[in-house]
């Protein structure tokens, strides 16, 4: 299976900044490249190179109606997203989301014939005290009931250490490996198809160290913060990933 590889933009860009960081991108071969774009530069971004796929970085859990403020999946679609990040732990953290509202989006998603990169991942705190698969666990599991087995092995997950977000601390080759092995564990064990289903590593991937991660057992490709709105960095760590 080819590896994806998702650059999530986060509240960063401008139109001048996307169009040089666009054009500098282009298709690498062996690898699925996808850009996670603010809304509003979502109509930009689709007018782009074709063989980069769009992503949104959140998506309402509602369809339609009087839900101020919020974009549902089917608006997505039509500007092209064939992916929406959900359930990252900056939603979480910072705008309130928890484990079940993660579900509901998941599914919105998968309504419209959009992809959720479901995010899972658990903070310093709950890894230094042993609980990582008890978190990552309560987080499939409110998936797993919003979606069901079968749809569960339509979607994409993203395992992000809290820790590792933002902070240039990357988890090692050996955690990552070990965290993906349990989730892919988790799924068999509920009646998903693990196989199926894409486990991204995201958390201060580099150049330095996307070889590595990539090259681990379980890790299907990565969720690039930072270092995807640095085309020569983006583009090293997707060329590491073919
Ligand atoms: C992220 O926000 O999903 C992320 C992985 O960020 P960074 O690569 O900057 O750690």
């Amino acid at each position: 299976m080819k590896k994806l590889v998702a650059g999530n933009w986060k509240m960063n860009g401008g139109l001048a900044s996307n169009r040089a960081l666009l054009d500098a991108l282009g298709p690498v071969s062996g690898v699925n490249v996808l850009v996670c774009v603010p809304y509003p530069y979502l109509a930009q971004a689709q007018q782009r190179d074709p063989a980069i796929a769009l992503g949104a970085q959140d998506v309402c859990e509602y369809a339609a109606g009087a839900y101020t403020g919020e974009v549902s999946a089917a608006m997505l679609r039509e500007f092209g997203c064939s992916y929406a990040i959900v359930g990252h732990s900056e939603r979480r953290a910072l705008f309130g989301e928890d484990d079940s509202m993660v579900g509901r989006k998941a599914s919105a998603a998968l309504a419209a014939g959009v992809t959720p990169i479901v995010c899972v991942g658990e903070t310093l705190a709950e890894r230094d005290a042993g609980r990582v698969m008890d978190v990552i666990g309560a987080q499939l599991a409110a998936v797993l009931d919003a979606l069901g087995p079968e749809a569960m092995g339509r979607i994409v997950l993203a395992y992000e250490p809290v820790w590792a977000i933002g902070t240039g601390r990357s988890a090692t080759a050996e955690q990552a490996g070990d965290a993906h092995g349990a989730i892919r564990a988790w799924l068999q064990r509920h009646g998903v198809d693990g196989r199926a289903v894409p486990i991204l590593y995201g958390g201060s991937v580099k150049p330095q160290n996307a070889a590595e991660l990539f090259a681990t057992a379980d890790v299907d490709g990565g969720l690039i913060g930072g270092a995807s709105l640095v085309a020569e960095d983006f583009v090293a760590i997707c060329r590491a990933a073919a």
